[in-house]
């Protein structure tokens, strides 16, 4: 079944074509027929950009001056003669869309009907920048391809498993009633997939006999405990604003930090949202760039707010590290995805140096020569073990896609 994986933002639409089925996940011969992305949406001049494997990348500057358009042309590049994956729209079987927010009301991937879209606008409040554009995104490519069949597959709902005692915030009880305010978690398809890529290729044991800490460490940055198969707890909140410190986003500060500033610089709700998302993270403390790659350039020449930055980011995924070792009752194993978490040695170094009594011993030749396709970082006699996890978000959403279909779930 050739499954479109759709990902719509406020400006942008990634996209990728994979051929999968059930019994094409249960043999590992999934396909990926390619990738794409229309960038820059409503500005003079947009991107689009289409690449299939074994064919010549296509690249263009157009203008796209809403989703609509952006829709058209998505389906446009993946039927172009030349450089396209399909001749015909008619060759997609199904679409699966990524919506950020499902709010309580997603546990699991779910094939979309009505009334599932009416929940969806529901948690519009929840994600105000997300769900709005997600949801437009499924509208308008139903009205493309009426015939087949559309899946939400959710950042929040593999957090719905964690306990109320770890979800709920230390608020007067009717917030969480009335608002609906409370942790909820985000990049679930990136937690699951490491979850099933230590299972399947890396400790190669079923879900349910092990602990895993999992960390997504890329403009957005998340780390979750996962307990048989299971998200017991994970940093992001009410928003993905809190827990580690990311590109531009401050994560875990005192909230009286905010009414201080509000009331010191007389700083509107619209502006103090700016600085707590825009200004701060990596960027906010280096005054450089919210770029790990250029923090660790500025780093290496002696710039010593970069290195500050650096190591202000390490430390907070360590401590939380610690505390989800302690959350588990003990880990068995720890993944790192995302941009940073595969790519930088010295992140995962400065993560995981020294901490053998807490029964992690970083082997460094391995952790720096591990390759784009992951590997473990650990000493073979290294208690828990550690792993460099490509995660792949996109495979998650067709796999749920071709599963929710099926019926297997939702
Ligand atoms: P997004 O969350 O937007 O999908 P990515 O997962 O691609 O982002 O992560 C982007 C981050 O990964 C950036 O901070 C970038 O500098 C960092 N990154 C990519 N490659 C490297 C590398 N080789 N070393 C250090 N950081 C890297």
């Amino acid at each position: 079944m050739k499954v479109l994986v759709l990902n719509v933002g406020s400006s942008s639409v990634k996209f990728e074509l994979i051929d999968t089925s059930l019994e094409a996940i249960q043999n590992g011969t999934e396909r990926k027929l390619g990738r794409g992305l229309v960038d820059k949406i409503g500005a003079t001049t947009s991107t689009v950009k289409f690449q299939a494997p074994g064919k010549e990348a296509f690249k263009d500057e157009l203008n796209i001056p809403d989703h609509a358009a952006a829709i058209k042309e998505v389906l446009t590049l993946l039927t172009d003669p030349e450089t396209g994956a399909i001749k015909d729209v008619k060759e997609i079987e199904a679409v699966g869309h990524r919506v950020v927010h499902g709010g309580e009301y997603f546990t699991q991937s779910m094939l979309l009907d009505e009334d599932a879209l009416e929940k969806i606008k529901e948690c519009f409040e929840l994600a105000p920048l997300h769900n709005p554009h997600n949801y437009r995104g499924i509208r308008l490519m139903q009205q493309a391809l009426p015939d087949v069949p559309h899946v939400a597959v959710f950042d929040t709902s593999f957090h719905q498993t964690m306990p109320k005692y770890a979800f709920i915030y230390a608020l007067p009880y009717d917030v969480y009633q009335k608002y609906k305010i409370r942790r909820y978690g985000f990049h679930g398809t990136s937690h699951r997939y490491m979850t099933y890529a230590i299972e399947t290729r890396f400790a190669k044991r079923p879900r349910k006999e092990f602990k895993a800490i999992t960390v997504h460490l890329g403009n957005g940055c998340s780390i979750a405990a996962v307990d048989g198969g299971r998200s017991i707890d994970t940093s992001m909140g009410f928003t993905p604003l809190e827990g580690l410190i990311m590109g531009t986003r401050c994560g875990d500060i005192d909230p009286a930090i905010i009414l201080h500033l509000m009331a010191k610089e007389d700083q509107s709700v619209q502006e103090m949202n700016t600085l707590l998302n825009k200004f701060s993270g990596l960027k906010g403390i280096s005054g450089l760039s919210n770029d790990m790659r250029e923090l660790i350039a500025a780093m290496q020449e002696g710039n010593e707010r970069a290195t500050l930055a650096v190591k202000a980011f390490c430390y907070r995924v360590r401590k939380y590290i610690g505390a989800y070792h302690a959350a588990l009752g003990g880990a068995d194993y720890i993944a790192f995805a995302g941009g940073i978490g595969e790519n930088s040695a010295l992140v995962r170094e400065l993560v995981l140096e020294n901490l053998e009594k807490l029964g992690i011993i970083l082997d460094r030749g391995k952790n720096n020569s591990v390759g784009a396709k992951g590997g473990e970082i650990t000493a073979d006699n290294s208690p828990i073990k550690a792993f460099v996890v490509p995660t792949d978000e996109e495979l998650v959403i067709a796999r749920d896609t071709v599963r929710a279909i099926a019926g297997v779930i939702g």
